[in-house]
């Protein structure tokens, strides 16, 4: 339900640090559950839908009614999902009108994920410095999420292990999971296959991540047609796009929708995109997947992040310096060292970001005052080199400076074998 307690004095603070769409793509967030989550009942899912109209009453605001059939036509047909027109404008968010919050299927896209998770960092950061004083006003969304969970939940000993087996495994058979001896915790981070990504009991691993891909079927009966795509949007747009016929009794066979995209030569080394071979389908029976949430801000920044580190450390072999991965139960997410104990010196501290819009990246380095780890870097993945110049500026400010993979990869490289020969 909405936080009544959050006063106007409030709410426009919050808007003035994040701006006024948290509300709006909440709702849309707290339907899109409500549409796809199997575990509620029709009560239950109407229930949340009321719960959503009165999140969009009150961002709107007094004199703006938000009408139930009006939002549930929103819900259902080619062109739900979107904000225009229902809600004032200023209480949209502000450069995103054309955000699907929903796509056909009613299932949350996933720049509505990003925009919502990243917004929430930006809040936490506030909180925790005391510069945002109101209340957010989430509802009872399913699973709730916050990624140091995840992160404290692997502490310990074998902390980049477990970690590193999120990144690498999101998708296990039963007995597979048993064997990676995750921390009782992270076992809860694996479940079913969802119904929304899978087809008469079978699903799909994407070529890129390796977690099952989204898959929708349009059309009547005879005339139909599957398409099964990965959630990440640059894993889609580097290949992982199918289409299929829907054929009753058939194991759906999947035929290439996207040409791949293979990197050029420099970009080679790091790249994490779509690789060629068509997958096949794989019985839904016997097999768990990572929830939604820690696939997306556990396995697919660290698909980069463990490749930047294999290449670092082969590139650096004999050289003295060491790479390390998580260290220190994740102090940063990269560390490149010379020496060791007292004496380490350290040359590079990361911490690696796949935020959506880096104007939220912005937001929260501002109110963390640069890294809060004291890492001098930010790395990005190399298919968010646009942000590149609006986080150096940021990054300033704090002594701090970034980089994509690819960027730093060779500046690493280079900078320590110039200090070799010196
Ligand atoms: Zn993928």
């Amino acid at each position: 339900m909405t936080d009544e307690r959050v006063s106007h004095g409030e709410k426009e603070q919050r808007d003035r640090l994040v701006g006024p769409g948290l509300d709006a793509t909440q709702a849309f967030a707290v339907c899109g559950d409500a549409l796809t989550n199997p575990s509620l009942d029709g009560a239950a899912r109407l229930e949340q839908i009321i719960d959503a109209q009165a999140l969009l009453m009150a961002a709107a605001g007094p004199g703006h009614g938000v009408r139930f059939s009006d939002l549930v036509d929103r819900l259902s047909g080619e062109e739900a999902g979107t904000l225009d027109g229902l809600m004032p404008s200023w209480a949209s968010p502000p450069g995103l009108d054309a955000l699907r919050f929903l796509d056909r299927d009613g299932f949350t896209t996933e720049d509505a994920y990003d925009y919502r998770y990243e917004v929430l960092q930006v809040i936490r950061a506030a909180q925790k410095v005391g510069k945002f004083y109101g209340r957010v006003t989430v509802t009872a969304l399913q699973g709730e999420y916050k990624q140091e969970t995840v992160y404290a939940s692997l502490k310990g000993a074998y902390y980049d292990v477990h970690r590193g087996n999120l990144v690498k495994h999101p998708v296990v058979t039963v007995d597979a999971l048993k064997k990676l001896k995750l921390p009782p915790p992270a076992m809860d981070y694996f479940a079913d296959i969802p119904s929304h990504m899978s087809y008469h009991g079978y699903w799909f691993a994407c070529p890129a991540c390796k977690w099952p891909m989204k898959v929708s079927v349009s059309g009547e009966r005879g005339r139909a047609a599957g398409s099964v795509e990965c959630l990440y949007p640059w894993h889609a747009e580097t290949g992982a796009s199918y289409i299929f016929t829907p054929t009753a009794g058939h194991v759906p066979e999947l035929d290439q929708a996207v040409e791949y995209r293979t990197p050029d030569a420099r970009h080679r080394a790091v790249y994490t995109g779509a690789v060629p071979g068509v997958p096949e389908a794989v019985p839904v029976e016997g097999y768990k997947a990572l929830m939604r949430d820690v696939w997306r801000y556990t396995t697919i920044p660290g698909l980069p992040e463990v490749r930047l580190f294999d290449v670092l450390r082969e590139r650096l072999e004999g050289t003295g310096v060491q790479v390390e991965l998580w260290p220190d139960n994740d102090v940063y997410d990269l560390l490149v060292a010379r020496g060791e104990g007292a004496e380490q010196q350290t040359l590079f501290a990361v911490d690696f970001k796949d935020y959506r819009w880096s104007n939220h990246l912005v937001s929260k380095l501002r109110a963390d005052g640069g890294d809060r780890g004291g890492a001098g870097w930010i790395v990005v993945p190399d298919h968010r080199a646009s942000q590149i110049p609006q986080l150096t500026e940021e990054c300033r400010r704090h002594g701090m400076r970034a980089a994509t993979a690819t960027d730093f990869l060779e500046l690493v490289v280079n900078s320590v074998r110039k200090g070799a020969s010196r």
